[in-house]
């Protein structure tokens, strides 16, 4: 580097500490914002988790409804052979029958936010595998798009608090991301103090977190293209004519 470029290097970080500090541009928000960017600590903060610096994120609660309804209205398309319905299942199928393995959840450091998304994507038809117990699982594919599309039928009949996109896509993200657990191993020893008597070990390995930005554009960039064309109008009007959501408008 340029003794020239050091010094100017020098100079815009000087101006940039010497700042005046700007007041937070959330709503009703007076508080000074932090040295880049234009919200202060607190609505950076609440921006980064939800996708908006005003809204929280929505819960898994509010969302029910909307997920039951367009589990229905999948699995009773699906059955009647429904064209638009098989070939989103049958591309969404695709996308994780092509991921490469990934290591496991708590050794994924320092993985680029593509990847990063396409490991979480990963985990989740892997873990899909393996729980062939749990109530309702009809595999990972379908899974990912009812919780996808439980949010975007929210966001089209607008009840979520944020229009921002960034609000969607990060909602998008979390209720995909709500279907990955932790990895639970159970292994058996033998006991050291009475050989013959076996004990059971449990190890678990953490949920990977979801992290940043990024991973949230990548997710949205892997799964949207694929649901797109079945968000039409004769769909969306199907699932919000659903029982469930005829109980949530008494509420
Ligand atoms: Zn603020």
């Amino acid at each position: 580097m340029s003794v020239i470029q050091r010094q100017r290097n020098k100079r815009n970080l000087q101006t940039l500490q010497h700042r005046p500090r700007r007041r937070c541009s959330a709503w009703k928000c007076s508080t000074p914002t932090l040295p880049v960017g234009n919200l202060c600590k607190r609505h950076h903060k609440i921006e980064t988790r939800s996708g908006a610096a005003n809204a929280a994120s929505i819960s898994a609660r509010r969302r029910a409804p909307f997920r039951r309804a367009a589990q229905h209205v999948l699995k009773v398309l699906r059955n009647r052979r429904d064209e638009s319905t098989l070939l989103m299942l049958r591309e969404m199928d695709a996308l994780l029958q092509c991921l490469s393995q990934y290591p496991r959840q708590n050794n994924l450091r320092g993985l680029p936010p593509k990847d990063r998304a396409r490991a979480l994507l990963y985990h989740i038809k892997r873990q899909g595998t393996q729980y062939r117990s749990r109530p309702a699982n009809e595999g990972a594919a379908l899974r990912i798009l009812i919780h996808a599309l439980a949010v975007e039928i929210m966001s089209r009949a607008g009840k979520l608090p944020s229009s921002a996109p960034s609000y969607l896509k990060t909602q998008v993200a979390r209720a995909v991301y709500g279907l990955l657990r932790s990895d639970i191993r159970v292994y058996e020893i033998e006991s050291m103090r009475r050989p013959g008597l076996m004990l059971k070990n449990r190890v678990v390995t953490k949920k990977m977190s979801l992290q940043r930005k990024n991973v949230v554009r990548h997710l949205y960039s892997f799964i949207e293209p694929i649901y797109r064309y079945w968000l039409t109008k004769e769909n969306i009007a199907l699932v919000l004519g659903q029982k469930w959501m005829q109980r949530q408008e008494n509420q």
